[in-house]
């Protein structure tokens, strides 16, 4: 006869039961939705009494709790799970990570983190394949308790589930507290329409887990619109009964051998330039000053060429112009607006900024778009740091100045001075340029063919006095000219014969000057002095 157990009959069958294997264990896989492939399950316990049939853990797990037996429950559940995962090793199919579930009464028992460690052991089971599962509410009975237990699981190196996060009182500020590894976010406790307030929660949620650089993963998902939907915001791990309901253990290794599975990602390990989850507290100093005092900036995660943006602060919309809206961004494909060039140019950055730790400074053109101004080309500064990353995920915090308008004057200087080199091309003139404040030397195609000039000259002029191209004893009198040139003196001009020839060239300077009326570069150039 198949019915529902009293309080009393479970309390009286419990023994059997844990002694006969009635307790036993199901496993729900855990899915990669974006690829299909499973990346865990979860193990579920089950009673199947010999005389009133499958129990359910919503009926008998309170009494257990209330009786304080649930420890002897799930200890039996852990040592089921690791002789799963011996006998998957030992028949040679690969496992998945199966995450166990802590009660939050297990938290306080002192030896609860010791026995399944000795299980795991017994068994000889590698740390990544067993997850932990702990629930939200376990920290009503106390924070420390909680965190407590985490740190000995972290001391194990075990993987830390927070289990039905959103059901709590207080879940972000749980969140805030405990370092857990993955987040699992149940769709029941969010339902409703998911287009609606849960929808923006949910999205909320996901946003701040991955500042937090924690992995979600979507339980009780049973819609193919609800898996979707928690793809379109990041979200890509799904359980529920859209991929399978809790199978047996046998049903289960036939999934395993048919099924390709692939592990989690790993959590993005924020390095300690920042701490960036404090920017989705509205109040902390961190985000007062991201929106504040920064200037333009943008967050945004990179991976293998893939880039996704997080987060704009106002100052961003504002140096990107356009009258953008912050969704605007990021809905957007940051690569949209750039060419294979300017791309190119920026990912170099990005690997520089990989490579060195430090801040990487790169100018790219691109093309922005919003609904309300059409399109315009302009030119950013970028300024990248690398703020986060794992094995293949990286985290990077951009400042950006629009610099279209400096950048268009450049170029039409640019332009002049192009044409100007193409003229003393034609009228055999040598002409060079000294950027005054770093000393490089730029010299014209023909200084480099027929005077030896190497392309950029550092520190202008020793080298060219060390190789003879301006004898010795004329080098004394062409440093002073450069401090001439340095302090604003307009128009220099000489002889000074040139080369160990001593062939005499006729030198002039004219300058060009900041806004400020400060030299910025001096543009020489030499005619051979016709006897
Ligand atoms: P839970 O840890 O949140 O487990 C997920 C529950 O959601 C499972 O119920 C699972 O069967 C159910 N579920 C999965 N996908 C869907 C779906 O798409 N739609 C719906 N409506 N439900 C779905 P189950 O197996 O009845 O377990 C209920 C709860 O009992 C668990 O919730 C967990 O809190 C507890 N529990 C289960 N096994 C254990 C255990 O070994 N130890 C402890 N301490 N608690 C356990
Ligand atoms: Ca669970
Ligand atoms: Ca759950």
């Amino acid at each position: 006869m198949n019915r529902k157990m009293s309080e009393d009959e479970f309390l009286a069958c419990f023994d059997d039961a844990v002694n006969d294997g009635q307790i036993f264990v199901t496993y729900q896989p855990k899915i990669n939705h974006s690829t299909g492939r499973m990346i865990g399950a979860e193990a579920l316990m089950r009673w199947s009494h010999p005389e009133y049939g499958m129990q359910y853990p919503s009926d008998f797990i309170p009494v257990l709790e209330k009786h304080d037996l649930i420890y002897r429950a799930d200890l039996s559940v852990f040592r089921s799970v690791c002789r799963f995962l011996r006998r998957c090793m030992d028949e040679g199919i690969k496992p998945v990570p199966i995450s166990v579930n802590m009660s939050r009464y297990d938290i306080y028992r002192r030896n609860y983190v010791d026995e399944i460690e000795k299980l795991r052991c017994e068994y000889d089971i590698p740390i990544n394949y067993i997850h932990v599962e702990i629930t939200e509410t376990s920290a009503i009975g106390g924070m420390e308790l909680v965190s407590g237990v985490l740190d000995q699981l972290h001391e194990h190196r075990y993987t830390v589930e927070m289990d039905d996060f959103g059901s709590g009182y207080s879940s972000l500020n749980v969140l805030k507290d405990l370092a857990v590894d993955v987040i699992k976010l149940d769709m029941r406790f969010l339902s409703g329409n998911i287009g609606g307030r849960g929808g923006t929660i949910i999205s909320a949620i996901v946003q701040m887990a991955k500042w937090l650089g924690t992995p979600v993963i979507a339980e009780g998902v049973e819609t193919m619109e609800q898996a979707d939907y928690m793809k379109s915001i990041g979200c890509k791990y799904v359980q529920g009964y859209l991929y399978s309901k809790p199978v047996t253990e046998d049903e289960f290794l036939q999934k395993l051998k048919q099924v390709e599975h692939e592990p989690v990602e790993q959590a993005l390990d924020l390095l300690n330039a920042m701490d960036a989850g404090k920017f989705w507290d509205p109040s902390s100093m961190e985000t007062l000053i991201f929106n504040n005092f920064v200037g333009g900036a943008v967050i945004f995660t990179y991976q293998k060429g893939k880039a996704e943006i997080l987060k704009v602060n106002k100052k961003y919309l504002k140096e990107i112009g356009m009258n953008m809206l912050e969704q605007d961004i990021l809905d957007s494909d940051p690569w949209a607006g750039m060419d294979d060039d300017n791309r190119e140019k920026y990912e170099k950055a990005l690997n520089k900024a990989i490579v060195t730790h430090d801040e990487v400074v790169c100018e790219t053109w691109r093309e922005v778009c919003s609904k309300t101004c059409g399109a315009d080309r302009i030119c950013v500064r970028s300024f990248i740091r690398l703020i986060g990353k794992t094995e293949t995920q990286y985290l990077f915090y951009v400042m950006v100045q629009n610099i279209t308008a400096e950048k268009k004057r450049t170029d039409e200087l640019f332009e002049s001075e192009r044409r100007f080199r193409f003229a003393s091309e034609q009228a055999n003139i040598y002409a060079w340029e000294v950027d005054l404040a770093t000393r490089e030397m730029r010299p014209c195609f023909r200084c480099i063919r027929d005077l030896n000039v190497p392309p950029v000259v550092y520190n202008y002029p020793e080298p060219l006095i060390a190789n003879g191209l301006f004898p010795p004893d004329y080098a004394d009198m062409y440093r002073d000219w450069m401090k001439r040139l340095e302090q604003g003196e307009d128009n220099l001009e000489g002889i000074i014969p040139l080369t160990v020839g001593r062939i005499p060239f006729h030198v002039r300077y004219t300058l060009e000057y900041d806004e400020n009326g400060k030299p910025l570069k001096a543009y020489g150039s030499a005619t051979l002095v016709v006897k």
